[in-house]
């Protein structure tokens, strides 16, 4: 096969995974939602495993439920009762279909370059799953935060703990490279520096405003992101752009409903984003 068009193959996979998981999230984000509330029942019906109507409670069939094609064809509607599905739905596909295939454009040169396996390359797997599922438990806590103002504690926790596995994976990367001795010291610093800069200053705002301003999950997703970014200068960022993010939506927000009630995490969740993509070329500015 031509080199140009397995790119292509390889990068609708990985887009049409994300809109998969995207799917995925939204629903799991509704499911911990009615699970929280203790609601069983959506219209009388009992929400079992599979997808249904948030309105009528109309079981979805396998054609009702692909990804972004059946929000298209169905119009935003659900086939039974008529009522909207909603944009966070389809949104949220999209936007992880996009990450995802971000995600692809960066890894194609390295998955092409496999020739034999080594541990190295065993690790590299784990470190772009660990990527991969944090990405997923993030997009499930930004829905949750922007549809009803919470982070969920055990979704936090698991964040957590993708994060510092996924650091975890690079000291080990590090220690199969031979270069342990020299580059374990720096990592770790720019570690405890990240954590410091991001979670440290959610954590004082959270403390010092008495949870006005910011939310008492919010400093723990921050904790994650600085863990899975890794870099002092990398967090800084991360910092500057979730604030300046927040702070437009929250002028534009007072404007239209006067409301100054702002939740930090979906803003958390888009500033790394962007800061994990562009690392490289932030990096270079800096050192
Ligand atoms: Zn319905």
């Amino acid at each position: 096969m031509n080199i140009e068009v397995a790119k292509i193959l390889f990068l609708i996979f990985f887009f049409l995974m994300g809109a998969v998981l995207g799917s995925f999230a939204c629903c799991q984000a509704w499911r911990i939602h009615l699970k929280e509330s203790g609601k069983k029942k959506i219209n009388g019906k009992t929400v079992g495993n599979r997808s249904v109507c948030l309105s009528c409670g109309h079981q979805l069939s396998a054609t009702e439920n692909i990804p972004i094609l059946s929000w298209i064809f169905l119009r935003g509607k659900c086939k039974k009762c008529g009522k909207k599905i909603g944009l966070a739905e389809i949104l949220s596909e999209l936007s992880l279909g996009a990450v995802f295939l971000i995600l692809g454009f960066f890894i194609w040169p390295d998955i092409i370059s496999i020739y034999s396996f080594n541990w190295g390359i065993v690790l590299y797997f784990v470190n772009l799953t660990l990527l991969v599922v944090g990405f997923v438990l993030m997009w499930i806590l930004m829905i949750y935060d922007a549809k009803w103002g919470k982070l969920p504690t055990f979704l936090l926790v698991t964040v957590t703990i993708v994060a510092a596995l996924f650091f975890f994976t690079k000291l080990l990367s590090i220690v199969i490279s031979g270069t342990f001795s020299t580059d374990a010291w720096p990592l770790v610093l720019s570690l405890i520096g990240s954590v410091a800069i991001l979670a440290g200053i959610y954590y004082l705002l959270y403390k010092l405003s008495r949870e006005k301003l910011v939310g008492g999950g919010d400093w723990i997703l921050a904790l994650a992101i600085a863990i899975m970014l890794g870099s002092w200068w990398l967090a800084l960022i991360a910092l500057f752009l979730s604030n300046f993010l927040a702070s437009i939506y929250g002028i534009a927000q007072k404007i239209k409903t006067k409301s100054s009630l702002i939740y930090f995490g979906p803003f958390l969740v888009i500033a790394f984003v962007i800061v994990f993509f562009c690392q490289s070329w932030l990096l270079r500015l800096c050192f």
